[in-house]
């Protein structure tokens, strides 16, 4: 018999990323995706573009990094384009850590932090969400110890909807010790409507912020790929470094650019979502569930013990759902349609 090829024995403990389940003929709501196709200037640049998937892609995607350099009035050499932003949340842990150093994050939040941290060979730190489900800032900061090198705040918080506000983030970022990095995840951004939730840009040119942003969302690019990051140009050059080569791929560069000449048409998508949104958290705490406020396109419903059999209720009302077994079940807001359908299996929920 051959020997085994020994692999890291580290990874047997890593915690799966478990995606939204995508169900033939069902509706899903799990993956806080947008409900709209690509509008057709976007889908017209992507079909153009694939006349050229002979050549490599822009190794640095400069094209995109100007253009994002020039729209957010910051130097190129403050942004990272990045192979989806969870690409650039592992750039973020393997450009700062040496094994063994940590990475601080809120819990439950987005459930790739502690995959990327153990694969970047550093140790994931959990603090506790709130009673409120919000991010517990003070006791975040209690947690920074010598060895933290980086703290995701994920702003609003996947997968509770919540957001840190403007007074207690300045309170924190003015705390954090200079060589820890912030990372402030804003995937959800573009849905926040509350005005005291802060921009991360406010907070960039401090050197030890970086705000993560993505197509995937608001700009409906899911399938492509393609995140930027803006931090410090230190940062951001360590960031560049651990680049898998050509990883952002040629049509999600030609297909971020055209989203960005549609960003109006793209964000008036998004208000749609905030309308429906309002409409859903109203009638899920009208049918006497407890909801946290979200300033993202996601809902959360903390069910605890009833979450599986919550899940299990929707499907058979042809929706899928994303359940965090024993915690609660993010729903994504979609269309009215499909939110009406979500109600009535919400309504008739019997748990
Ligand atoms: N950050 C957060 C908070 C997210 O919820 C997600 C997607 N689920 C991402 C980052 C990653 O998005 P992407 O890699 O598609 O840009």
């Amino acid at each position: 018999m051959s020997p085994t090829v020994p692999t890291r024995a580290d990874l047997a403990a890593l915690p799966p990323y478990v995606p939204g389940r995508t169900v033939p003929g069902a509706i899903k709501l799990a993956s806080n995706e947008v409900p709209g196709g690509p509008l057709p200037s976007v889908s017209d640049a992507i079909a153009r573009a694939t006349a050229e998937v002979n050549r490599y892609p822009d190794m640095g995607a400069w094209a995109l990094v100007d253009r994002l350099a020039r729209e957010l009035d910051v130097p190129g050499e403050r942004v990272a384009v990045g192979c989806g932003s969870v690409s650039l949340c592992q750039q973020f842990v393997q450009a700062l850590c040496e094994p063994g150093d940590e990475v601080l994050f809120a819990w439950r939040s987005f459930e790739a932090y502690p995959i990327v941290t153990q694969v970047g060979n550093a140790t994931p730190v959990r603090v506790p969400l709130t009673d409120s489900h919000h991010h517990d800032l003070t006791a975040m900061l209690d947690a920074i110890t010598d060895r933290t090198r980086v703290v995701f705040v994920c702003n609003p918080n996947n997968p509770t909807g919540t957001a840190v506000r403007r007074a207690e983030l300045v309170r924190f970022l003015d705390a954090v010790p200079g060589n820890v990095l912030v990372v402030l995840d804003e995937a959800y951004r573009e849905f926040v409507t509350d005005p005291d939730v802060p921009d991360g840009l406010e907070f960039t040119n401090r050197p030890n912020v970086a705000v993560l942003r993505t197509f995937s969302k608001a700009y409906g690019l899911a399938g492509l790929r393609v995140g930027y990051a803006v931090a410090a140009a230190p940062v951001i050059e360590a960031v560049r470094k651990v680049y898998v080569a050509f990883s952002v791929n040629a049509l999600a560069q030609t297909a971020a650019l055209a989203s960005l000449d549609a960003r109006e048409e793209l964000l008036a998508r998004c208000a749609d979502i905030v309308r429906e949104r309002t409409r859903v958290y109203d009638a899920l705490t009208a049918a006497d569930y407890a909801v946290p406020e979200t300033q993202a396109n996601f809902v959360w419903l903390p069910l605890g013990e009833r979450t599986d059999a919550f899940a299990e209720h929707t499907l058979e009302h042809k929706v899928v759902v994303r359940p965090f077994t024993g915690e609660g079940v993010r729903i994504t807001v979609g269309t009215p349609e499909e939110n009406d359908v979500l109600l009535e299996a919400a309504r008739t929920f019997p748990g």
